[in-house]
This record gives structure tokens, C-alpha cells and sequence, in this order.
């Protein structure tokens, strides 16, 4: 297959701003796709060699990029800086340069989508010594041979700068047009998506088997599941009643959750975003070893700091100190950890995740040997509102954050948030204390202590339905002067010239980023706003609503996607909540 068809299809993708765009110009690169490639083109276009969980990169720094094109295009170094400069992109560069090359046809063949791709994997794969003379050497052989166009894209690629902007959700839909002819098949694409988290596999297993193919999906030990999220409701008896009367209730523990795959004695741990953090937690590897009794098996667990004098646990922020790459040794010891199940998925050839909560909870029981810092999660059956109260200042007392009340015959519903987990927190009764995660899709340049620097940045909340990041308020307050001088290190790596596809706002920010950072805030409350998108016309025709008095808690959530911040969903489920509360307090 000829790359220049996948760079015209960029090319096209990078001047719409619709999704339904993008997703037609993806089907129609999809079907020019032989079907044995569709993984590699499908990994590519979301600017990867494979899913996200093996965490590779290619790792070309865009120092090494310029080098390749001086060397290429005949250009000096000096000169391909100044074009860096006036151009401010990589791959516009590329594209500059390779438009004045003289010409060498002569030596020049045409690429196709498998010699780049294994060029890429080439590139990635080397490590230490040499490495950088043989990304060198591989960027250049594909930049001469790469036509303008394609060079851009290869660019951009290589120093992992694609951003096309094609979300998963968008691959999937353009899966099951170009493959079943029908959208509507897409929760079947999805299902496979859910239990490998690997849109690459699913694609070539639609291309090549259909449907059936997708049906008959299997969960394997090592490929990550998509992590079954939790809704929110205020009161215990509003979760009763939602759940038929019955339900089971839970701590919520307040640490980082664990997808633990187990083969033999080989453990390999996945985040909630699905990195491979194995590393980070060498010491639950021990344990999982010592008290799990299955050979092969997927398992959930939150893992948390403890004290290890008093056994109690200790706040999230503890965890920070194993995200380090050396003297985890030391912070095992200063800092250790107690595991605590909640979930059982897979266990000895058997699937379990399409079994209900209570079977999945009893054979987590059967399986774990509890000890010092292995434990089942805390949990009773709950048919009475103040059950639920009491085990819930049970549970405060005891450091947790709240309860998770789950649907006794719910199956595990991978990837999905819905009412079969229901999270319930103290503070959602009284007031709006609850914080709320937004992606930063823009930023405003700021005066005085803050003049040359970003002084605010736009908000926004995600929406599940559209696919897009719709704008819930500009927030100034909350950053130290360290977070004000660190946010453009973070942010402009993903500054774009214009606003995003997938961003909704009737706001213009100075300065556009791709929705990619995601930070934890907290507000007095939710009010309606004529000037941003969150909600719009959900309330009051007109308006959409905004967080009033936001504040940046200090939390970057970067083990959150875009796609799980806090969605407009939820904020006019909390606005409308907040209603009936003030509508029911007596007037004073
Ligand atoms: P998200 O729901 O998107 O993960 P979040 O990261 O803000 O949002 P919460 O919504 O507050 O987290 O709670 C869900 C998280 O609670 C789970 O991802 C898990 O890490 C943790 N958790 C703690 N105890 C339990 C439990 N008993 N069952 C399920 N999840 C639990």
C-alpha cells in the first residue's frame, strides 16, 4: 500500500473541523486498506505503532528531526532552525524543505505504509548506545525517499506530534461502517475493545472474520480489560432505590487502582489508564504472588499507602513517591503498601466478568489468602438506608473517601459508567465540595506577576454523547507561581494555530491546545452561563453552565484521559441536584 494515500488522508483529516468528517475520510482510508495492514493504519493514524498499553514511542526529539531534514534536504542546519522558527511546526517544516530539495528521483522509490511502519518499529526499538545514529540513519532514508506531503506526516509522527485528533470512539464508528456497512454494530466492535483495549486488534479481526470474528473475542492474560467505572448519587436511599432495594456496599479506598494479570508467577500491573506500571510496585508483585491461589488470572485491586506501625491508611498522595524511576527500593520501605481486591475478571481459563457481582465476589474470596497487607475490600449487603449510613462513617473513620454500592447482579461492565457501581461520598450532601476534572483546551496571557506567561486557562468538561470538550469556565486561581511556570512546559507541546475539532466554545482563547491535560478543580457551585458550551440549552435555552469560583486544587490528573474527566452529564446531573436542594430548604 502506498503511504501516500494514509499522508492524503491526514492531510484531508487536518483541515476539517466536523467529526463526522473525519470519521467518513477514515472509512475511505480504511476501505483502501488491504486487510492484513488495517491494525498498522488504524495504530498510525492515533500515532502509534501498537496500543497504548505496551507503551512504546518512537522517541525522536525534534532536534534529531531537523538534523535528518538538513542532511535530506541539502538545507544547513541554521537554515532548517530558521524555518523551525518563522514556521513554529515540525512537519510544516518538513514539508518547506522538502518542496526545495533538489531533486534525486533518480535514487527515490515510492514508500508503502509497511516499509514506513517498519521503519518506525525499527526506530523505536532501538535503545543506549547508537541509538541515535540509527534513528538518524532510518528518519533520513524515509525522508528521501518521502514526498513533501508524506514527509510532513512522517515528521510529525516520528517526534510524536501527530495529533489528528481521531479519538477512539471515532475509529470504532469508522470500523463498523467500512467493515459491517452498518453503525449500529459498533457496541459489538466495542465489546472487543473493552476486554483487549486494542483498537488495532479489533479492526484486523472485524476486516478479516467480521463479525462473528468480534463475537467470538477472548480476554488474555497480559492484554489489559477497560476498567468498569462508577456514577454518582447523593444519598444512600436514592442508591436503594436506583438498585431495586438490594445492593452491596463497599469502602472506597483512596488509592490507585490496580488491573493485576497473573501467569504462573509472572505479575504485570496495569493503571487505570492502562500503563504497564509494573515497575512502580515490585513489592505487590510479592504479594500477589504469596495470596492469590489461581495460576492464571485478572483481578482488581485499589492499592494503598498504609502505616505500617498502626495499619491505617494514608492519603492518595503517599503513592507519589513509587513514580519514580530509581530508589524504588528505599520507597518501598518508606512507603509501603497494602493491596485490597475488589474485582475478579478472569481466573484459570474461566471468564468472569460476564458473571454477576455476587459470584465474582465469592470466588474472590475463595482465591485470596488475606494477610498482613492483603485484603478483601470491606463490604456488607445493604436493604436499608442508615446500613448504608452507618458502614459509610465506618468507613470515613477508617480513612476511606466513601462507599461504592454495586448492582448485586450487575456482570462487569468493561469500560463503561453506569449505574451498576455507584460511588457515594459524604460531602455530596451538604454542598458542592466535590472536585471536578476538566481538560484545559485554551489559555489567556496574563498581566502583572503574570505578564508573559499564561495567566488563565479555558476549561472544559467532556462530552460523552458529541464526542467533544464543551467550555465550563476560565480559571485563574489556585496555581503557585511554580504550577504558573510549569504549565507551559506541560501545555505547549500540544498548542495548536486554531481551536480543536472536538473543542465547542463560543469563547476565543489566545492560545489553542489539543484537549490532552486534564487538572482537578473545586467550585462553590454550578450557575447558568450565556457564555459557555457545558449543558447548553439543557437548563435554559440559551444558557450553559459554568463553575462558579473555580478554584486548581495543586491535582494534575494525569492518570485521566480527556475522555474521563468530569462530562456535562454529570456537571447538570450535580447543577440540577443542587436545584432540588435549595429548592427544599425552607426559606429563612
Ligand atoms: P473515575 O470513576 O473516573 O475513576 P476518579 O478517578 O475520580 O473517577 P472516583 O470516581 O472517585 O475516581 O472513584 C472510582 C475509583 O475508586 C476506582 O477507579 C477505584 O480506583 C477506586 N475504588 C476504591 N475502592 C473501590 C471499590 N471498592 N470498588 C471499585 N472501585 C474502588
Amino acid at each position: 500500500m502506498d503511504y501516500s494515500i494514509i499522508a492524503e488522508a491526514y492531510e484531508a483529516m487536518s483541515q476539517t473541523t466536523k467529526r463526522l468528517e473525519l470519521t467518513s475520510i477514515l472509512v475511505d482510508l480504511l476501505k483502501k486498506t488491504p486487510k492484513e495492514l488495517v491494525d498498522k493504519v488504524v495504530y498510525l493514524t492515533q500515532g502509534k505503532l501498537y496500543p497504548d498499553y505496551m507503551g512504546v514511542e518512537i522517541g525522536v526529539a525534534e532536534k534529531l528531526a531537523m538534523r535528518a531534514l538538513s542532511m535530506v534536504s541539502g538545507a544547513s542546519q541554521e537554515k532548517v532552525a530558521e524555518t523551525f522558527q518563522k514556521l513554529g511546526d515540525i512537519g510544516l517544516v518538513a514539508e518547506a524543505l522538502l518542496k526545495n530539495k533538489v531533486q534525486t528521483t533518480l535514487f527515490s522509490k515510492p514508500l508503502t505504509v509497511e516499509d514506513v511502519y517498519a521503519t518506525f518499529e525499527r526506530m523505536a526499538k532501538t535503545s543506549g548506545e547508537g541509538s541515535i545514529d540509527i534513528k538518524l540513519r532510518n528518519l533520513s532514508r524515509l525522508l528521501n525517499d518521502a514526498t513533501p506531503l508524506e514527509a510532513k506526516y512522517i515528521v510529525r509522527m516520528v517526534t510524536g506530534q501527530l495529533r489528528l485528533g481521531i479519538a477512539d470512539y471515532t475509529v470504532l464508528d469508522a470500523l463498523a461502517i467500512a467493515y459491517t456497512d452498518d453503525k449500529a454494530n459498533r457496541p459489538i466492535l466495542e465489546r472487543a475493545y473493552n476486554l483487549s483495549s486494542d483498537l488495532g486488534l479489533v479492526a484486523k479481526t472485524v476486516a478479516l472474520k467480521g463479525l462473528r470474528g468480534l463475537e467470538e473475542f477472548k480476554i488474555q492474560v497480559g492484554r489489559p480489560i477497560r476498567p468498569m467505572l462508577a456514577e454518582r448519587l447523593e444519598s444512600a436511599e436514592e442508591i436503594l432505590n436506583k438498585l431495586e432495594g438490594k445492593a452491596a456496599a463497599e469502602y472506597k479506598l483512596d488509592g490507585e487502582r490496580l488491573q493485576i494479570h497473573k501467569q504462573g508467577d509472572k505479575v504485570i500491573l496495569f493503571s487505570r489508564r492502562l500503563e504497564n506500571i509494573t515497575h512502580h510496585y515490585p513489592d505487590a508483585i510479592k504479594l500477589v504472588n504469596e495470596s492469590v491461589k489461581v495460576n492464571d488470572g485478572i483481578l482488581e485491586a485499589e492499592v494503598v499507602a498504609i502505616n505500617i506501625d498502626t495499619g491505617e491508611y494514608l492519603p492518595f498522595q503517599e503513592l507519589m513517591h513509587r513514580r519514580r524511576k530509581y530508589g524504588i527500593e528505599e520507597a518501598m520501605k518508606q512507603y509501603p503498601i497494602a493491596l485490597n481486591f475488589f474485582d475478579l475478571l478472569y481466573a484459570n481459563g474461566e471468564e468472569y466478568v460476564t458473571k454477576p457481582y455476587v459470584e465474582r465476589r465469592k470466588r474472590l474470596e475463595e482465591i485470596i489468602v488475606e494477610m498482613e497487607r492483603v485484603k478483601l475490600v470491606p463490604t456488607i449487603i445493604a436493604t436499608k438506608p442508615e446500613e448504608i449510613e452507618r458502614f459509610m462513617e465506618q468507613a470515613i473513620t477508617d480513612g476511606c473517601e466513601g462507599l461504592v454500592i454495586k448492582d448485586l447482579n450487575s456482570i462487569y461492565r468493561a469500560g463503561a459508567r453506569e449505574f451498576a457501581w455507584i460511588k457515594l461520598k459524604r460531602e455530596y450532601r451538604v454542598e458542592l465540595s466535590d472536585t471536578i476534572d476538566l481538560v484545559i483546551v485554551g489559555a489567556f496571557y496574563g498581566k502583572g506577576r503574570r505578564a508573559g506567561k499564561y495567566g488563565t486557562f479555558l476549561l472544559a468538561a467532556y462530552d460523552k454523547e458529541t464526542d467533544e470538550f464543551k467550555t465550563a469556565c476560565k480559571i485563574g486561581t489556585g496555581f503557585t507561581d511554580e504550577d504558573l511556570d510549569y504549565f507551559p512546559k506541560l501545555l505547549d507541546p500540544y498548542k495548536i494555530p486554531h481551536k480543536h475539532a472536538r473543542v465547542d466554545s463560543k469563547i476565543d482563547a489566545d492560545v489553542w491546545f489539543l484537549p490532552k491535560i486534564v487538572i482537578e478543580t473545586i467550585a462553590a457551585e454550578i450557575t447558568l452561563s450565556p457564555i459557555h458550551t457545558c449543558g447548553l440549552d439543557r437548563i435554559r435555552k440559551g444558557s450553559g453552565l459554568a463553575l462558579r469560583f473555580p478554584k486548581y486544587t495543586g491535582r494534575l490528573r494525569d492518570d485521566k484521559d480527556p475522555e474521563d474527566a468530569t462530562t456535562v452529564d454529570e456537571i447538570v446531573e450535580i447543577y440540577r441536584k443542587q436545584l432540588k436542594r435549595i429548592e427544599e430548604k425552607p426559606s429563612e
